[in-house]
């Protein structure tokens, strides 16, 4: 089977799900292609940042938003010292329409997305149909190779966008140049039934020397990341199920009895942590944007905003060649320029993060903890909490819905 559109998107991600979704409200002929199923998948975190909040507002879906089950991070407070809680990141003081980070399951926010997106005549969703690579005329990308419900198939498109993830097919196959950056840590991630009447947790780490925890809230149950030192999978696992127990118990004292739940170490998926970035983010007739193009590392849970201020952009970028039918060289360029520094800027403070405080605590060599002179800073100066603040939940170079997108929620204002 051989069919055609005019960009085809690869991946139902944050950043192929807002690109398409604003491509097709600027009446561009768009197909999102997503190996899944469905968007159930608990491997990409639950942060919905201020930015996005307001793209959202802006796309006319807060109204729904605001349905979907959620809790609301709106500053970030350490216990720096028994019973001495300081606030270290304050996002209150954003001047933004809606100044917290939002826990949504991310199935909840693609969901919503998807179903704006099927409000619109341009575009498609293709789920269980998995990429399985480029479809070339000459040296030009000019669409994929895809196998789907239906058996294998091609689909032909002016502009294929790679939204696919940190293990790309779309740029392995366009041989893409990648670097590489190391990373401390890997992640576990399992889940423990909640209490009902348990504390309130938050995206910020539980440290100890050797481990770090992020526990994410959801409806009926809490969603973990045990951060290990790199490449100890084995090596951990093989310590066995006691061990894991104790581990868990250290930095989560209050799931109790909850943490036997996990039986199997079955239950405890490995997550291989990268930081990458392409040097070129397109070939002709194809771009790469999200972690296709940049991997990003869980620190500081800000992948999935910078994922969608990149479908942003590439869509306010690229409509209108689309729609006159030729994106050029120039074009695939522009988005690139437009994203990369923010996305070089939050890695390198990721790098940061990872160099000086997650990776030295899961290979034991301090103690958990923010640094004694920032504490002490912060809490003579307490406005200074905005500051990582903006650069979780603002970041750099926010992107605006295109005014084409915008809508105002059916039954008024949001
Ligand atoms: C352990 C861990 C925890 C994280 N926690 C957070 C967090 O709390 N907050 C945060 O903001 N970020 C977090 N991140 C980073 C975040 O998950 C990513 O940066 C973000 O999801 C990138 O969005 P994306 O749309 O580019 O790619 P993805 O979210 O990876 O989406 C890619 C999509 O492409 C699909 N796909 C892949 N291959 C194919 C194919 N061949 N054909 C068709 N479809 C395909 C996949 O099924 C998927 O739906 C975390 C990362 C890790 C590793």
């Amino acid at each position: 089977m051989s069919d055609k559109t005019t960009c085809a998107v690869v991946g139902g991600g944050p950043a192929g799900m807002v690109l398409a979704l604003i491509l097709a409200r600027a009446g561009v002929d768009v197909t999102v292609l997503e190996k899944h199923a469905d968007f159930l998948r608990d491997f990409r975190g639950d942060t919905v940042h201020p930015t996005t909040l307001r793209l959202i507002d802006e796309l006319g879906l807060w109204p729904k938003f605001a349905a979907l089950p959620q809790s609301q991070l709106r500053k970030g407070t350490f216990e720096v010292s028994p019973g001495h809680w300081v606030t270290m990141v304050d996002f209150e003081r954003l001047r933004q329409p809606h100044p917290y980070v939002a826990m949504v399951p991310q199935w909840d926010l693609l969901n919503l997305l998807a179903d704006a997106g099927n409000a619109e005549p341009s575009f498609t969703l293709r789920m269980s149909t998995e990429v399985t690579g480029l479809l070339r005329d000459g040296g030009r990308v000019a669409g994929v190779h895809y196998d789907g419900a239906d058996g294998p198939g091609e689909l032909r498109a002016d502009l294929t966008v790679g939204c696919d993830g940190r293990w790309s097919v779309v740029r392995r196959d366009a041989g893409l140049q990648v670097r590489e950056w190391p990373v401390g840590f890997d992640a576990w991630w399992f889940r423990l039934p909640r209490r009902e009447d348990d504390a309130i947790y938050t995206l910020f780490p539980r440290l100890a020397p050797g481990r770090a925890m992020i526990v994410i809230p959801r409806q009926g149950y809490l969603q973990i990341a045990l951060l290990i030192p790199k490449g100890s999978d084995v090596r951990l696992r093989a310590r066995g199920l006691h061990a894991f127990h104790a581990d868990v118990l250290e930095l989560l004292p209050e799931a109790g009895d909850m943490v036997y739940t996990i039986t199997t170490l079955d239950d405890v998926k490995y997550l291989d942590v990268r930081m990458n970035r392409l040097r070129r983010w397109h070939t002709d007739g194809l771009l790469c944007i999200g972690d296709a193009a940049h991997a990003m590392s869980p620190a500081g849970g800000v992948g999935i905003n910078v994922a969608v201020q990149d479908g942003v952009a590439t869509a306010r970028l690229l409509a209108e060649p689309l729609r006159r039918g030729v994106v050029t060289d120039r074009d695939l360029a522009a988005v690139r320029r437009r994203r990369v520094v923010p996305t070089a800027v939050t890695q390198a403070l990721q790098r940061q993060i990872d160099k000086r405080l997650l990776g030295p605590i899961v290979r034991g060599d301090k103690a958990g903890g923010v640094p004694a002179s920032l504490v002490r800073l912060v809490e003579l100066v307490p406005w200074l909490a905005i500051i990582p603040g903006y650069l979780v939940g603002v970041g750099v170079r926010p992107e605006r819905a295109p005014a084409f997108a915008r809508r105002t929620p059916a039954g008024g204002g949001p």
